[in-house]
């Protein structure tokens, strides 16, 4: 049996230590605020550490820019889907969000005038689509590294409580409003309830959900399986993106920025294959469209290998500089990982799932919205990065678009806090709220975890719902799945040290229930659009789908689905909407 949970106040508590937490942390503890932040891994073990590629920015330092091309661009990427106040606001406030991390000290590489150097990057243009755009500002291709020491330094000097190897495990809702989370302190296997006046979740995304996957394993998505355990709904979990350059086997990612420096995809006949699908763009048409592009040549029987089921990234011709200046760790990771000199050889690829544009729908203010319920701001409640749905990203994120995301809209909510709470205003929750919560914890009758669970689950994912779906397979999945209700959760140990096996079993929960939302937004939404393509309705529909999904699944295996409006209106004046169009690339 676990003893009552330790009590703890804050006025400001962040679940997540990667990109998102710790800009948001740095903002609101510019004031007297309580900030804590909680982690289930070290904070430099954050999945934003992985990132390569760079952050977008219009900052012209390579021909002229503008914020609206790069706002035009992202709706366009998103395949019209994003929510336009959010497009804007992410676009608009890049140059200074990319000038502050210069000045905080990351290591952007440099130009000759001693300029932030800008690469090209997947659906990046000027004047509106006219030409590609120089706009992704990279640390070499270690970016989310350079990035995070910076934020973690900053984070420790300020007045800001870290507390990592902390996993959360519940929202403490009352009356629909959020008082905190229980979690559970994974050293001593102890709970704790920590109560905020703002609960912020930046959990990041549930890339583990597939079997290949570039995310890393801490990436379960716990912070949308809790807003789904408090009943509440998330939004568009149809559109999960698969990233063209996974390496073959292991599915690590080799960032898109190797294309951006001018790598080409070759298919097995030594073909520059995208001509037949983009050409204009080539190998940079946005993510969702080369993968699909490599899924129809694998099926044409056009692979490389023995076995034609992959094909090949050719960056031999890059120049000696390149290599030095801007792709190192491509370079170390095709060799350590797949074994390829990049000089002398393409690299095997395959697409490979990345991101989750899907999430836990908020506001342009990161706050969260009961989208079933009217779309009512969900008081005391806010998510930002990878794990929150503002839909800044639509329906397909572009590359190097995720980083500015949390930079933008975790200073947007640590501003907002900063702005709205006053410092040491207790709340708490009733002791039958809490204790209703342990119950939930200590009833089910699994002792041991199955290890094969979560193995089973990505299986289930990875055939029901890959880069090209159907009702048939998908159903079958959902089926599938709901075999597994009850299975999962491990009943809670009595406290002790590094309860591993418990943690695991909550993780492959959380997965299974966000692969029910997965699914049953995919079933609902009847065209393709942006990284949803549907075998059977392959058209967009804007008439019927220019909408957002919004489903709910509890752990009996139960799913609701529902659609809302998408926010057309950017709220400013100088571009003021930008209405759908046919995708020509
Ligand atoms: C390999 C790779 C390369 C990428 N490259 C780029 C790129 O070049 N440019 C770009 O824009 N985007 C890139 N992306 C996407 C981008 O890096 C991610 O979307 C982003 O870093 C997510 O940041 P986040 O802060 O939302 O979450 P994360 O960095 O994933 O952090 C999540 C945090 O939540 C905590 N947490 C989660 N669950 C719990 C729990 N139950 N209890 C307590 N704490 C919890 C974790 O400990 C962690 O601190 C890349 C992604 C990958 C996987």
């Amino acid at each position: 049996m676990q003893p009552q949970p330790t009590i703890h106040h804050c006025d400001v508590l962040i679940i997540g230590a990667g990109g998102a937490g710790l800009r948001a942390a740095l903002a609101a503890a510019e004031s007297d605020l309580a900030v804590t932040v909680i982690s289930k891994v070290q904070p430099q073990r954050s999945h934003t550490m992985a990132a390569q590629g760079g952050i977008n920015a219009a900052l012209g330092t390579r021909g002229a820019d503008d914020w609206r091309w790069h706002m035009y661009d992202t709706v366009r990427g998103a395949d019209w889907l994003c929510d336009q106040d959010a497009a804007a606001r992410l676009c608009e406030q890049a140059p200074r969000a990319v000038l502050e991390l210069a000045e905080w000290g990351v290591p952007f590489t440099r130009d000759t005038l001693d300029q932030i150097y800008q690469r090209p990057y997947g659906g990046q243009t000027v004047e509106f689509g006219k030409a590609p755009a120089y706009r992704a500002c990279a640390a070499e291709d270690r970016t989310g590294q350079a990035m995070m020491q910076i934020l973690i330094k900053r984070a420790r000097a300020a007045h800001i409580t870290l507390m990592h190897e902390f996993f959360a495990l519940d929202l403490i809702m009352e009356n629909g409003a959020c008082k905190g989370v229980l979690c559970v302190d994974m050293a001593s296997g102890t709970l704790h309830a920590f109560y905020a006046q703002t609960t912020i979740l930046a959990t990041g995304g549930y890339g583990q959900v597939y079997s290949a996957t570039t995310a890393a394993n801490t990436c379960t998505g716990d912070g949308n399986a809790m807003v789904l355990r408090a009943g509440l709904a998330l939004q568009d979990m149809e559109f999960v993106q698969f990233h063209p350059t996974g390496l073959y086997d292991s599915g690590i990612l080799i960032t898109e920025g190797a294309r951006g420096e001018g790598g080409y995809l070759l298919n097995g006949e030594g073909e520059r294959f995208m001509q037949r699908y983009a050409p204009s763009s080539m190998e940079l048409a946005s993510r969702d469209v080369i993968a699909r592009a490599i899924v129809q040549e694998l099926r044409a029987g056009r692979g490389a290998g023995k076995k034609a089921d992959h094909v090949l990234l050719d960056l031999r011709h890059l120049p000696a500089d390149v290599w030095r200046d801007k792709l190192p760790y491509v370079q170390t990771l095709a060799r350590m990982i797949a074994g390829v000199d990049v000089r002398s050889a393409c690299i095997p690829v395959v697409p490979t799932v990345h991101y989750s544009m899907g999430g836990i729908p908020t506001n342009v203010h990161s706050q969260v919205l009961d989208v079933q319920n009217d779309s009512r701001v969900v008081e005391g409640l806010m998510a930002i990065g990878e794990a929150a749905s503002n839909s800044c990203h639509g329906a397909n994120r572009l590359g190097c678009n995720s980083l500015l995301d949390l930079m933008v809209f975790g200073k947007d909510a640590g501003d907002l806090v900063k702005e709205h709470l006053r410092p040491g205003v207790k709340v708490s929750a009733s002791s039958t709220t809490l204790s209703a919560l342990m119950d939930a914890y200590a009833a089910p009758s699994i002792s041991a975890a199955s290890a094969h669970a979560r193995r089973r689950l990505q299986d289930i994912m990875t055939h029901a719902a890959p880069i090209y779906r159907n009702a048939a397979d998908m159903q079958r999945g959902m089926e599938d799945l709901r075999t597994m209700a009850g299975s999962l959760r491990m009943r809670m140990p009595a406290p002790s040290p590094w309860p591993i096996d418990w943690i695991a079993s909550l993780e492959t929960e959380n997965l299974w229930l966000q692969a029910l939302a997965t699914l049953s937004s995919a079933l609902m939404r009847t065209e393709s659009r942006g990284a949803h393509a549907r075998e059977d309705f392959p058209a967009r529909m804007d008439d019927a789908w220019l909408c957002h999904s919004a489903a709910a699944a509890d752990l009996s295996g139960k799913t609701t689905c529902t659609t809302t409006p998408v926010r057309l209106e950017s709220g400013i004046a100088s571009i003021a909407s930008i209405a759908p169009q046919a995708r020509v690339y």
